[in-house]
C-alpha cells in the first residue's frame, strides 16, 4: 500500500468509525418528551416526560430480565424490567405477545425456558403496536421458532419499516378489528385502539383460575404524541371509549409500569390473593392517558390563539 492509498484507507476507517458512533448514539439516545402540560390524577403528577420515563426506565432496564412469572391461568410474563412480553400457554403450542427489541429475544427465550416451557413451542407471535421497543424482535422470533406473525392491518406499513439488520418484517396474516386468534382452546380478541400508532392493538382473553373465568385486558400504549393532529385526536377519542367498554378483571400493559408490576410482583412473593386482580388498575392508565391527551389538546389550542 503506497502512502496515498494508506491515507485514503485511514480516512475511510475514521469516517466509518465516526458514522458508527453517530449511529450508536442515535440508537442509544433516550427518547425525550416535553415537561408540560402537567396533570394530577389520584394525587400523582404526570407530564409527558415523566410518563415516558416511567414507561422506559433506564436503558439497562429495557434489556434486563424481570423475573418470569405466572400472572393468572395460562398467562405468563417473560419480558424485561420495562418492556412487557407475555406468553399464553396452550396444549397445542404457545402464543407470544411482543418480541420487544431484537437484542431482548435471547432474554425472552431464557424466561420462557425458566418457566419450564419450550421457546420453540411458540406458534403465534402477536404485537401491541408497531414501535421498535415492542416489535423489533419479530423477525428473529419467527426465524428461531417458525411462529406465524399476525398483525393489525393498520399497523402493517409501520411494521414494514422495522427492519433490524435489514431483515424484512415478517407478516403472515393481517387482522381486522375484533378478529379472534385461537390456539389450543384459548382465544384472544384483537381490538383496534389507535392513536399511539395507527394499528395499536388491545388484546383481551378469558382465563380460567380456580374453576372461574376472568377477563384479562392487555393494553397497548395510549400515550399521546407531543403534537396531536385532528385525525389522531379522533383515533384517541374512539380508543379511550373502546378500552373503557372492555370487561376487565386483570389489566396489563405493554410497559409494566402501566400496571404497577413491581408492586404486584412483590405481593405475589408474599403470598395472599392474586395481586393482578385490580379494579383500580383496570381504569387508572386509561384515565391518566386521557387526562394527558386532553391537557395536550388544550395547550395546543391556547398556542394557536
Ligand atoms: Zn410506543
Amino acid at each position: 500500500m503506497n502512502k496515498r492509498s494508506r491515507l485514503k484507507r485511514c480516512a475511510q476507517l475514521i469516517g466509518a468509525a465516526v458514522l458508527s458512533s453517530m449511529m450508536m448514539r442515535a440508537q442509544t439516545a433516550a427518547p425525550t418528551a416535553p415537561d408540560h402540560p402537567s396533570i394530577i390524577i389520584q394525587g400523582q403528577t404526570f407530564t409527558p416526560r415523566s410518563i415516558l420515563a416511567r414507561n422506559m426506565g433506564a436503558p439497562e432496564d429495557q434489556t434486563t430480565q424481570f423475573p418470569p412469572h405466572k400472572i393468572i391461568g395460562n398467562l405468563y410474563y417473560v419480558g424485561t424490567k420495562t418492556l412487557s412480553s407475555f406468553l399464553v400457554v396452550t396444549p397445542q403450542g404457545n402464543i407470544l405477545i411482543d418480541s420487544t427489541y431484537e437484542r431482548n429475544v435471547p432474554t425472552i427465550q431464557k424466561s420462557v425456558e425458566q418457566l419450564g416451557f419450550k421457546f420453540f413451542d411458540i406458534k403465534i407471535l402477536l404485537g401491541s403496536h408497531a414501535h421498535g421497543d415492542h416489535q423489533e424482535g419479530d423477525a428473529l422470533v419467527k426465524q428461531l421458532t417458525g411462529a406465524r406473525v399476525l398483525a393489525m392491518a393498520e399497523d402493517v406499513p409501520a411494521l414494514q419499516d422495522i427492519k433490524p439488520g435489514g431483515k424484512a418484517h415478517p407478516i403472515d396474516k393481517t387482522l381486522r378489528d375484533g378478529e379472534a386468534v385461537t390456539l389450543g382452546g384459548t382465544t384472544l380478541i384483537a381490538h383496534l385502539t389507535p392513536g399511539h400508532t395507527r394499528g395499536a392493538t388491545t388484546w383481551t382473553m378469558k382465563v380460567l383460575e380456580g374453576g372461574k373465568s376472568y377477563n384479562v385486558v392487555i393494553n397497548s400504549s395510549l400515550r399521546a404524541p407531543t403534537v396531536v393532529t385532528p385525525a389522531i385526536a379522533g383515533e384517541f377519542r374512539r380508543s379511550f371509549k373502546r378500552v373503557r367498554s372492555l370487561p376487565c378483571d386483570v389489566q396489563l400493559g405493554d410497559h409494566p409500569a402501566q400496571y404497577n408490576l413491581q408492586e404486584k410482583y412483590s405481593k405475589i412473593r408474599s403470598g395472599g390473593p392474586n395481586p393482578f386482580f385490580d379494579a383500580v388498575s383496570c381504569k387508572f392508565e386509561t384515565d391518566m392517558e386521557e387526562a394527558m391527551f386532553r391537557a395536550i389538546l388544550d395547550e395546543q389550542k391556547k398556542a394557536v390563539r
